[in-house]
């Protein structure tokens, strides 16, 4: 899927970050990197320590939290890309961090709730997106407390009643929403 494809049209002007595919120096030893075809793939490896530069998507989280009206929680983006646009409250995963811990770390940082993710709802891929490739994977949550406060990469937080949807930033989520509400 093409970057402009994933993105809404209103930020269609997003530039993409460079990606995992355009490193050209190693990250063990920062020797020079060439493609070589290793296990049936064009890879990265180091000319100076031999190292097999391996690439792989980056996972990240979305989360799905209702009101008891079954409105669903959304955050206005503060930062590229889709600056301006409506998402799912979510974002990428630390290391050491499991999803779940992801679910719960982002959602406060975002909304100021502080929620307990449930069962993994579905998962996608997005490839050659702003950050390259990444793994979504859907969560719905429950809100445990917290006041609405919007932090991070989120402007404004806010419920919306399901029929009156703002514009969603990316269809991986916008995909996750209909499906989760249909
Ligand atoms: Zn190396």
């Amino acid at each position: 899927m093409s970057e402009s494809s994933e993105i809404s049209q209103s930020c269609s002007s997003v530039v993409r970050l460079k990606s995992a595919k355009d490193i050209t120096h190693c990250a063990f030893c920062g020797g020079i990197l060439r493609d070589e075809n290793i296990e049936g793939r064009i890879r990265k490896l180091c000319g100076s320590c031999g190292c097999v530069n391996y690439q792989n998507p980056i996972p990240s989280i979305a989360a799905i939290i209702t009101d008891n009206s079954g409105g669903l929680l959304l955050v206005k983006r503060s930062v590229e890309p889709g600056v301006g646009l409506w998402c799912l409250p979510g974002g990428f995963m630390e290391l050491g961090e499991t999803p779940e811990e992801t679910v719960v770390r982002e959602v406060l940082e975002e909304t100021g709730l502080h929620v307990k993710p449930g069962a993994i709802f579905d998962a996608c891929s997005r490839i050659g997106g702003y950050h390259g490739d990444v793994v979504i994977i859907a969560y719905p949550a429950e809100v445990l407390d917290g006041e609405l406060n919007p932090g991070d990469d989120a402007s404004d937080v806010e419920y919306f009643p399901i029929d009156q949807l703002p514009e969603i930033a990316f269809l991986s989520h916008a995909r996750f929403i209909d499906k989760y509400f249909s």
